[in-house]
């Protein structure tokens, strides 16, 4: 390496750039990187520290292989981001630029340290152009993202802090000095150049410096010269201040994001198990240690995108609940606030913090505060209706809702805390095994009520050979609502010629509902008295109607040993149509609106079966904006059906705000497929259309009326 200072030429006989021309001291440039980069790695290792003082479950480390490919399909096409279009696509050239340039930087200095790799003649040309579009798209990605949330300020963006827009300053400083440095450096060359033609290669290699070279080529050659030096230094300068500043800001994302993409939770649907609940000395989660470490790194990897609260139901109907703010924004300050305790570096005499929560206790310090009850609260936490749309759209894989269970489970099992509609939920499934409360020995009653007794095989009267087991659940046997729901898929199981097992009074509520208000042990011991039951009469097929029961017997049961084939009965249905054992209607009959069940889309992706039996059935589907993965939630997920919700002012409940948007396209038929979304579903229509033109029907109530007037047309 040559440490002399290299005067500018004008042109070369290789087209090459030679690093450093015109810098005086430029080598003092590989020792003052190392003051940024040990200012960056000191950061990593204060935080990594933070996260290390997890005492939770954390264990992210198989599937290796899955988890690779996670992290570079998502690092690499940044595939999460760009699922909002317009700030996605920008991130895209932003990251990409970012990524090219910095590579770019590397490999010049490289070269001129070691003369690899070969940066000259047509393999300059051709590197150089790339970066010049790489960083000028990078340019605009960075402008437009401040372009966004300045000027477009969308909602989800309500929390800008100053250092937001001086984070979105330094980056577009550091592209566009770097232009500028190259648009001097060229202008120069040219006023050296013996020739035009002797540089004339840059304006292929550098073609937005060459536009940059244009604005300066009236100054002097000295004047070129001397700014090129400044300016050069400025911008070096300036990358390093941001190398510095990532692990300190919300730069961290980068790295804590991809770290986030292997070590994703795979399995959102299920709730985190608990092992021997039985021998547990505490339960949930109460303290912010108490958490595994990717949630800690979740608290890091927020880059307060808002995509989140954007789709929670909650927050869109002015609760307390705003999955960014009030808990992971909340949980990362309490975090940062109290990490010197954590690390044992705490004084004790810490200045006291604002809080977002009632809890803003002037002088209180942090490590006295609860975080359940300061700095969460339980009204968030109750608000939660486990949608997980805040989880789906996150485009850091952060997992809202098992914290927000984790810490249920605290106040229901610890705490002993919970709402009075909850306690007597769980008092009424531990007496009667269905939260309504009603006796047990009723269970299979509705069978004799609507005339269906003949068509399943009772199990515990029966006896005898069966093919499915059919998993009613509770609001098929004891909701008069849903009860006719439960008849029309028992028809068409045993028109399409499906002998059904049913369990009668040896059937207990699936428990999901209590899981996800905290109650682990109720689960565990309905879980646990189902999967006897199942055991006992060889079931290994079950078709649930329920999608809560679907989703908790299908992924969740397996923690206690319950492994079974699960079907959602839309699953099932969409088969038969299929293999022509069911009707489909020869023409559309009904205007349909369909609501997509949280826990049948987001949690389980079945959008398609349900909507190929309603189109079989007759029904012309209607395009609502917020469907398939952007549904919105009817309010009674997450053991919410049991709890009351209280209208907040100047907005409406969750259940009238989701009917609004399903009546949006005029239907005359509103489609659910779920007990708990039939009855908010229906509660909505009766407020929006007194005079009851418009029917709430489940998808198997409609492909059972199909059946009869194919049948009846038959005749
Ligand atoms: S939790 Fe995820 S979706 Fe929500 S603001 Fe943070 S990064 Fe964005
Ligand atoms: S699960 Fe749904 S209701 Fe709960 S925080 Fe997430 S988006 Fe909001």
């Amino acid at each position: 390496m040559d440490f002399s200072f290299r005067p500018l030429e004008g042109g070369y006989e290789i087209p090459m750039r030679v690093v450093g021309a015109n810098i005086y001291y430029e080598w003092l440039i590989y020792i003052l990187m190392w003051i940024p980069i040990g200012i960056f790695l000191y950061g990593v290792y204060k935080r990594v520290r933070i996260w290390m003082q997890a005492r939770g479950e954390g264990d992210r480390k198989e599937p290796v292989g899955k988890r690779i490919n996670s992290f570079l399909y998502h690092t690499l096409g940044q595939t999460r981001v760009i699922e909002k279009p317009f700030a996605g696509w920008m991130h895209f050239f932003l990251f990409w630029g970012f990524v090219i340039l910095l590579i770019a930087t590397a490999s010049f200095a490289l070269w001129n340290v070691t003369g690899f790799p070969p940066l000259t003649g047509n393999i300059y040309v051709y590197f150089s152009w790339f970066i010049d579009i790489m960083g000028f798209l990078a340019m605009i990605g960075i402008a437009a993202l401040a372009y966004i949330r300045y000027v477009q300020r969308p909602d989800r963006l309500n929390d800008s802090k100053p250092l937001d827009g001086w984070i979105l300053a330094l980056i577009f400083a550091i592209l566009f000095t770097g232009y500028i440095v190259e648009g001097l450096r060229i202008a120069a060359q040219i006023k050296l150049a013996p020739t035009m033609a002797a540089i004339a290669y840059e304006k292929t290699a550098s073609p937005i410096g060459w536009i940059f070279a244009g604005m300066f080529s009236g100054a002097a050659l000295e004047s070129m010269l001397s700014w090129h030096r400044f300016m050069w230094w400025f911008h070096m300068a300036i990358s390093f201040l941001f190398i510095g500043m990532v692990p300190f800001t919300k730069l961290w994302h980068i790295f804590t994001g991809m770290t986030s993409y292997y070590a994703r939770d795979y399995q959102p649907q299920v709730a985190r198990p608990v092992e021997n609940i039985e021998e547990a000395e505490t339960y949930g989660i109460e303290t912010i240690e108490e958490f595994s470490w990717k949630d800690l790194l979740d608290l890091d990897a927020c880059i307060r995108c808002g995509r989140c609260q954007e789709a929670c139901p909650t927050y869109n109907t002015g609760k307390a609940l705003n999955p960014k703010i009030t808990i992971i924004q909340a949980l990362k300050k309490h975090m940062d606030n109290k990490s010197p305790f954590m690390l044992g570096e705490g004084d004790g005499d810490m200045e006291a913090v604002t809080m977002t929560t009632e809890a803003e206790i002037e002088g209180v310090i942090e490590t006295e505060k609860h975080m359940i009850y300061d700095i969460v609260t339980p009204q968030v936490l109750w608000d939660c209706t486990n949608c997980l749309a805040c989880v789906y759209h996150c485009p850091m894989f952060i997992e809202h809702v098992p914290k927000i269970i984790d810490m249920r489970r605290n106040l229901v099992m610890w705490q002993g805390d919970m709402p009075s509609e909850a306690q007597m939920a769980f008092t009424n499934t531990e007496r009667n095994y269905n939260p309504w409360g009603v006796g047990w020995a009723n269970r299979a009653d509705w069978l004799q009520e609507r005339n269906i007794r003949d068509l399943v095989t009772l199990l515990p009267e029966d006896g005898g050979e069966f093919e499915y087991l059919l998993f009613a659940g509770c609001a098929a046997a004891f909701d008069d609502r849903y009860k006719k729901a439960g008849e029309a898929l028992v028809r068409l199981l045993h028109k399409a010629g499906i002998k059904v097992g049913y369990l009668g009074t040896e059937e207990y509520c699936c428990g999901d509902w209590a899981r996800r208000l905290g109650n682990e042990y109720l689960w565990q011991t309905l879980a646990s008295q189902n999967i006897e039951s199942f055991q006992r009469y060889n079931a290994t097929k079950i078709i649930c109607i329920c999608p809560h029961g679907y989703n908790t017997i299908k992924n969740e049961y397996g923690q206690l040993g319950g492994e079974f084939e699960v079907y959602h009965s839309s699953e099932i249905l969409a088969r038969l149509i299929k293999e022509g054992r069911l009707s489909s209607a020869s023409q559309t009959e009904y205007r349909v609106s369909y609501h997509d069940s949280c826990f049948l889309g987001r949690y389980n992706q079945i959008y398609s079966e349900p909507r190929e039996v309603i189109q079989a059935a007759g029904g012309a589907l209607q395009y609502i904006p917020k469907s398939v993965e952007f549904g919105f939630c009817c309010g009674a997920g997450g053991g919410r059906m049991w709890l009351e919700e209280e209208a907040v002012e100047g907005f409406k409940r969750i259940n009238e705000t989701r009917t609004e948007q399903l009546l949006e396209v005029d239907p005359d038929t509103v489609i659910v497929n779920c007990p708990y979304c039939m009855t908010m579903i229906s509660d909505g229509v009766k407020e929006a259309d007194p005079e009851g033109n418009i029917q709430v029907l489940d998808v198997c109530e409609l492909l059972w009326q199909c059946q009869e007037q194919v049948a009846d047309l038959a005749d």
